[in-house]
């Protein structure tokens, strides 16, 4: 449907539009497609070689391993490091359940720790309260495309003797301090599920690490742990990558700082037409944006606060109406999930997570939009709280 108002017309404004593909790109996947096809090597091999390669270079880092997912890109990690029962690994509560999913599989115990309101991230300090003696690990997420607070974390793991995994799954490109995301722990972790900034037309996901025996390791444990073939002296999995996403992923590759930058400029366009509109000033404004980064931030997601829970499901509905699509990145912390309760997790735990479970909303930001469908997307968020 058109919907119009003073300044513009647009169509419905989707969360993520797969299917607006540049033409050269268009082009340059059908090619990668035939040319895998007429291949006939359908699993890990040279396609998946190459992306290993480009990925390693890119994301700044030694050895990159292709796998089955970003999911298994966490499990592998965790595997790789002997992380099973009787162990603790620290992560936060406000991520998507993968983080933390990944640490009760191998059997470990996920302890989860609060985040910052300034950048959704682990709390440097409430991880330094957590460490026990049991723990072995951290794994800081760099939500929505944001770096975490990397330096105090790898101090503080540093003087424990604990490991760090980063769960880069939605930041592939981002920066710390000129670092870029998955080359500041022992390990980093990507996705390439199809919503990442870097989408396969399926699952993929990507290990990165600056050690070659724990690259070795990663690679043995990708093919169930045998080494040499059916000879295995550990129990792995199947986290192989298809040939056939790596190679549907390079040309993607090829682009992803300019789409990346495209984010990031429509992310700076919400930022100046929502302050330009009143909406964040005041002791409790209305609305939150997300606040800038100091180091390169690749807007996976662009993701408002609102005062409560219930002002949030109104802004949601009006934004529907309006047909712009609208999603809560994540409505449940994890220590709240029934699978966790075991742990003990209760309400008044973790504050923070809490508080923007209840709160955030994100709003399109992906690289095709449209300068329009920004402005539109805009306008309508400063009519909700101007008209209610
Ligand atoms: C997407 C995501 C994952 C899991 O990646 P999949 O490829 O979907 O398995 C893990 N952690 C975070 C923070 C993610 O956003």
């Amino acid at each position: 449907m058109d919907t119009t108002n003073n300044e513009v017309t647009v169509r419905d404004v989707p969360l993520l539009d797969l299917k607006r593909l540049d033409p050269e790109l268009e082009a340059e996947l059908q090619d990668a497609f035939t040319r895998v096809l007429k291949s006939g090597y359908f699993i890990l091999g040279p396609e998946v070689e190459a992306l290993e390669e480009e990925c390693a270079s890119y994301c700044g880092a030694e050895h990159a391993i292709g796998v089955s997912s970003g999911t298994d890109a966490l499990l592998v990690a965790l595997m790789a490091l002997g992380i099973g029962a009787g162990d603790e690994v620290i992560c936060p509560s406000f991520t998507f359940f993968a983080t933390a999913g990944c640490i009760s599989r191998t059997g470990a115990r996920p302890v989860f720790v609060d985040v910052l309101e300034t950048s959704f991230n682990c709390d440097p300090e409430d991880i330094e309260r957590k460490i026990t003696e049991r723990t072995k690990a951290i794994i800081p997420v760099h939500l929505y495309g944001r770096c975490a607070d990397m330096d105090p974390i790898l101090e503080l793991a540093g003087r424990h003797g604990i490991h760090v995994i980063e769960d880069a799954a939605q930041a592939i490109g981002a920066e710390y301090n000129g670092r870029r995301a998955g080359s500041m722990g022992e390990m980093g972790c990507f996705s390439f599920f199809p919503t990442k900034n870097l989408g396969a037309c399926g699952d993929g996901g990507l290990v990165t690490c600056n050690d070659a025996e724990l690259a070795e390791k990663i690679r043995i444990l990708r093919v169930h742990g045998g080494a040499p073939k059916y000879h295995h002296g550990v129990i792995g999995g199947n986290f192989r990558l298809d040939a056939l996403q790596a190679a549907l992923i390079r040309p993607r590759l090829r682009r992803l700082d300019a789409s990346s930058l495209r984010r990031a400029e429509n992310a700076a366009a919400y930022t100046s037409l929502l302050e330009a509109a009143g909406l964040t000033s005041g002791a409790s404004p209305p609305l939150r944006l997300p606040e800038a980064s100091p180091s390169r931030h690749i807007y996976n997601q662009y993701t408002l606060r609102c005062e409560d829970g219930a002002t949030r499901e109104a802004l949601r509905d009006f934004l529907a109406a309006n047909t712009v699509a609208s999603e809560i990145y994540y409505p449940v912390p994890l220590h709240l999930q029934g699978c966790f309760s075991s742990l003990g997790g209760e309400t008044g735990d973790l504050p923070i997570s809490e508080k923007l479970a209840g709160e955030v909303l994100s709003i399109p930001v992906f690289a095709e939009l449209e300068e329009e469908e920004v402005r539109y997307v805009a306008d309508r968020v400063e009519a909700f709280f101007k008209e209610s």
